[in-house]
């Protein structure tokens, strides 16, 4: 709750000084009442405030949150079948905010989210090619075909990915396991995984490490970070 004159001033629409004769005059109502009395609180969210009869709000501020998402928590705002969703995460942020582009609910990593529309769009615009690296334990190795196959571009049935830059990390001879690390910069649905089921490997794990040049160091999983500001202005 705040005073009137402090929420329309917050509105950009006067000073307070001017917002206080505003109310004077009547030409402040809430929820349908002219008011004139001053000191009156209203709550930015619940009251409709007008100001010569039209709605005045204020500019809501823009929040920009790195989460280390964990399996088992699906990435979209709701979920029909009331499986966990990351928004449970991130619940005490006041903000509507919607995560910038999705994870399988089996992979965990890095997730953006935000209430900035402009910045979510071009993320996620095939043509600003963002890149995503991303970690991911198979079964078996990867063969020098298969290496070149990823590296070069590999035939999904949404057509051949654009080359990625794939490095083999460490192959692990007592688990016939191979940690391999992906930097591509398409978003396909399930990209990572089917450019592994191409080349016949079993994912056993897949975590994004970084997206756009952001990171997740010091994050634990399941929790959350307010971008810097300067990782804000190299993103924007
Ligand atoms: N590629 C996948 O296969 N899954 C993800 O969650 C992200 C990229």
């Amino acid at each position: 709750m705040e005073r009137l004159q402090k929420f329309i001033a917050g509105c950009g629409v006067a000073s307070r000084r001017y917002a206080e004769s505003l109310i004077d005059s009547g030409r402040i109502s809430v929820n349908g009442k002219i008011v004139r009395q001053q000191g009156i609180t209203v709550d930015a969210i619940k009251d409709v405030v007008r100001f010569d009869g039209n709605i005045i709000k204020k500019a809501e501020e823009k929040v920009y949150i790195i989460l280390y998402k964990p399996k088992g928590f699906i990435s979209t705002v709701k979920d029909e079948h009331g499986r966990k969703t990351i928004m449970q995460l991130v619940a005490d942020i006041p903000q509507r905010i919607f995560p910038v582009g999705r994870l399988d609910n089996n992979t965990e990593g890095l997730i953006l989210l935000t209430n900035d529309g402009d910045l979510m769009q071009k993320l996620l615009h095939p043509k600003f090619k963002v890149e995503k690296v991303y970690s991911a334990t198979i079964a078996g190795r990867l063969s020098s075909e298969n290496l070149g196959r990823l590296r070069h571009g590999i035939m999904l049935k949404d057509g051949v990915t654009a080359p990625a830059d794939v490095k083999i990390i460490k192959y692990d001879d007592s688990t016939n396991r191979s940690r391999i690390q992906l930097k591509i910069h398409e978003g396909r649905n399930r990209q990572v995984r089917r450019m592994f089921e191409a080349t016949g490997n079993d994912v056993l794990t897949l975590k994004r490490k970084q997206f756009a040049g952001l990171d997740m160091k010091g994050l634990k999983r399941g929790k959350y970070r307010r971008l810097t500001e300067e990782e804000l202005t190299q993103l924007i």
